[in-house]
């Protein structure tokens, strides 16, 4: 599979606005391109994975992992975020990174997946050509969905385009180009043993709770927090169960698995890896630029 550069992006770029828009690479050089199977130039760093009774319970046939049937997973690519604090004159999942949407590098690593199904891209429909054709010899579907006006509503909008034979639903941000497969294959695996799974890193920072005048009332204990990251992978009755109890308590999340906790279900942190960024400011660019090029 092969990767086109959407260079006609920037045919569509609306006049400048103040802040004025944050100038990312736009031409990707030939030597960098994505190209078809293998690795394209996301630097990885191995973690340890703590064990877990249940997956070691579960490894069959000498491999380590559960199975993660072959074509069993729905995956909601979530694009329909407008990322206002990047400053620019589009939604940050489309400006160039190295030369190619942010968006597509995310798309590229779950189409090559031979657990996924089918893609759902939540979008606005204007920038559907961005994704439509952008992957040759693309072997599943690639549906849309329309964005809502909240993360948790694109979430749903998506949900309701997915296969009804699913075993798993898998939510990802397309802001998160630097995703693995081998952690995205871990997180199915542990979703798979647990009903819920999400990619999570432990904590570098001392964590403080304030109150509304700004004085501290207690440190965290850091040896219990994880940032989280996505995606975040569940069965989709849990997803939809989960969106019912949220509808009608009229709660609001900010990621999807929360949706998964209100039904008081376990939900499984798989750890990943801190070069899983989310970009979401210009300095977010830059970064995820030079962790590409440490290839
Ligand atoms: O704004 P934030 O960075 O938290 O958004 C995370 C992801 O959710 C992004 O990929 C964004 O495009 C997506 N999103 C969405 N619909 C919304 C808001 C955000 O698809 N209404």
């Amino acid at each position: 599979m092969e990767l086109r550069l959407c260079l006609r992006l920037h045919a569509r770029l609306p006049p400048a606005t103040t802040p004025p828009p944050f100038q990312a690479t736009a031409v990707l050089p030939a030597s960098r391109r994505l190209r078809t199977g293998g690795s394209y130039g996301v630097a990885l760093r191995r973690h340890t994975r703590r064990s877990s009774p249940a997956i070691c319970a579960s490894i069959t046939d000498g491999e380590q992992g559960v199975a993660v049937k072959e074509r069993s997973v729905s995956v909601i690519l979530l694009s329909g975020g407008q990322g206002k604090r990047m400053g620019a004159n589009m939604p940050k999942q489309y400006l160039p990174l190295l030369g190619l949407p942010i968006a597509l590098y995310s798309l590229k690593t779950f189409c090559q997946l031979k657990e996924v199904k089918e893609v759902v891209v939540v979008c606005d429909p204007d920038y559907s050509d961005v994704f439509e054709g952008s992957i040759d010899n693309l072997q599943i579907p690639l549906k849309f969905a329309r964005p809502g006006k909240e993360r948790q509503d694109s979430v749903f909008n998506g949900l309701q385009e997915i296969d009804g034979d699913s075993e798993l639903v898998c939510v990802h941000d397309s802001a998160r180009p630097l995703v693995s497969s081998e952690d995205v294959k871990k997180v199915l695996e542990d979703a798979a043993v647990h009903g819920a799974a999400v990619l999570g890193v432990p904590v570098k920072a001392t964590i403080k709770e304030a109150n509304t005048n700004s004085f501290v009332v207690k440190t965290l204990d850091r040896k219990t927090l994880w940032e989280m990251q996505t995606p975040q992978a569940m069965k989709p009755n849990l997803l939809r169960d989960g969106f019912e109890l949220v509808k009608r308590d009229g709660l609001e999340v900010t990621d999807d698995v929360s949706i998964v906790e209100y039904l008081k279900h376990p939900v499984y942190i798989t750890e990943g890896s801190y070069t899983n960024i989310k970009v979401t400011t210009p300095d977010d660019l830059l970064l995820a630029e030079r962790l590409m090029n440490e290839e």
